[in-house]
């Protein structure tokens, strides 16, 4: 409690209520319990913008000036969250790293938005597995249990709206974090209702079930880099390519990988022929070519097709890098290569290669983060039936995302065998080199040698 007053009588002081013209115009600070790195570190979009360092109270502040009113983020290694800013604004957070998301709490001159975005951003978190319920329903069943959902956050925006004085703005984006989130699920609803219902075909629509397309922008810049709206266009252009594949480009039958190959090509023109926007086009294109490379993980001429048409089409070389950074890492995993020469560390703090733990004998290695517990306890229990199944194999967690310490309390608290543990530090070379690209996702290895690296600890056993 004293530490938060301390932060608040700080905060005040550098609030700055003189107007010399000497203040900085936003102030941006807070504590990080627990930290997972040194630094909190602010971009604008993909761009850098200033970073702090922690003091020795864990706490940190930013003082900027003259910034533009939109959407930021900070990152706190390897977490980050989204970020609200506006002149005047002085924003001060608490969060506990054990639950990032869950513990953030925004206080402070231009927090409400702050606030509201966060709430958002758990509700849907939350939501998910009850929709996934819905849809099975009729489609005017569908979009009932939707738009309810949608009104109550709604209402709920209207009195945040009549009690506070925000910005047009930052309504349109908290309208935005809402009314996105709800499009999405319409747009995947045929998709998931086939699926759910075991129908041949795709459900009957009627014509306004997507009526809120007409309002939809497909060129915002100021949302490219917001989930819930680049979720939604995304979904949307998955939809419509798909749609338009089985209409017009005789179907989707036919040799499977070629069908795929057909239709990820189909939708990169589709983007290129509807949005001009340069950021979010690139950035469509890049999560296109990624889906593709990933579902397809193999080293063929399609993925060379599909690869120049992609290069051809993005008008950034980053992207065009991490594309072919990607394809390299696919190529390095196919079955019978050595893996990569990835170095962690044990419980007795010793580095050790993953070509080692898998010398002469059968190994899985699995993943798993501090940050997201239920999945913990779901991998957790779900590798204990399988090592029980499969004795043949030595099951080894991976983790990531986790300082050093909470790896070790994290061992403790759920029980797991130290000897099967390993702690990886450089999350981005781990994700880059085993390819991880869903959270159950395996590595099978024999003897140093790949056996299946886009394997599913769900699937494949
Ligand atoms: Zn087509």
């Amino acid at each position: 409690m004293i530490r938060i007053l301390l932060g608040l009588s700080l905060f005040s002081i550098l609030a700055c209520t003189d107007r010399s013209g000497e203040c900085p115009t936003v102030f941006f600070g807070g504590e990080i319990v627990n930290p997972t790195s040194d630094y909190v570190v602010l971009y604008r979009n993909d761009t850098y913008i200033d970073s702090a360092k922690l003091d020795t109270g864990n706490r940190f502040s930013f003082k900027l000036q003259g910034i533009e009113e939109g959407l930021y983020h900070f990152d706190h290694s390897p977490e980050l969250q989204y970020l609200y800013l506006q002149e005047g604004d002085s924003i001060l957070i608490r969060l506990n790293t054990m639950e990032f998301d869950e513990s953030l709490v925004f206080s402070g001159e231009g927090s409400e938005i702050n606030n509201f975005l966060i709430e958002m951003f758990l509700a849907h978190e939350q939501e998910e597995h009850e929709i996934y319920g819905f849809y099975h329903l009729p489609p005017m069943d569908f979009q009932k249990k939707i738009d309810s959902l949608q009104e109550k956050k709604l209402a709920h925006l209207n009195e945040l709206i009549t009690e506070n004085q925000l910005s047009e703005k930052a309504i349109g984006l908290a309208t935005a974090s809402v009314n996105y989130q709800s499009f999405t699920h319409r747009e995947s609803y045929p998709f998931y209702h086939k699926k759910k219902t075991g129908k041949e075909t795709f459900p009957e629509l009627p014509e306004e079930f997507y009526s809120y397309r007409k309002s939809v922008d497909l060129n915002n810049r100021e949302l490219a880099y917001f989930r819930p709206y680049f979720d939604y266009v995304k979904y949307h252009f998955g939809n419509i390519s798909y749609m338009a594949c089985m209409k017009g480009c005789g179907g989707m039958e036919g040799k499977e990988s070629m069908g795929r190959l057909h239709y990820n090509k189909h939708k990169l023109t589709m983007v290129d022929s509807l949005v001009s926007e340069d950021e979010l086009r690139n950035l469509l294109f890049r999560n296109i070519a990624m889906d593709y490379l990933l579902r397809e993980h193999s080293a063929s001429k399609e993925c060379q097709i599909f690869i120049e048409k992609f290069r051809k089409l993005s008008s950034s070389d980053d992207h065009k890098q991490e594309i072919d950074d990607l394809y390299e890492g696919i190529q390095n995993l196919q079955p019978n290569s050595e893996l990569p020469e990835l170095i962690v560390t044990n419980v007795e703090n010793q580095e050790v290669s993953i070509k080692d733990i898998s010398k002469k004998q059968k190994t899985v290695f699995y993943f798993w983060t501090g940050a997201q517990k239920r999945h913990l306890k779901n991998v957790t229990q779900h590798v204990a039936k399988l090592q029980k199944k499969h004795p043949e194999y030595r099951f080894v967690g991976i983790n990531v995302k986790t300082s050093y310490t909470q790896w070790q309390n994290l061992l403790e608290e759920y029980g797991l065998d130290k000897a099967d543990q390993f702690h990886g530090d450089d999350f981005e070379e781990i994700q880059t080199s085993m390819i991880l690209d869903d959270l159950y996702k395996c590595v099978i290895a024999k003897d140093t040698l790949v056996v299946d690296a886009f394997a599913s600890l769900y699937y494949s056993f």
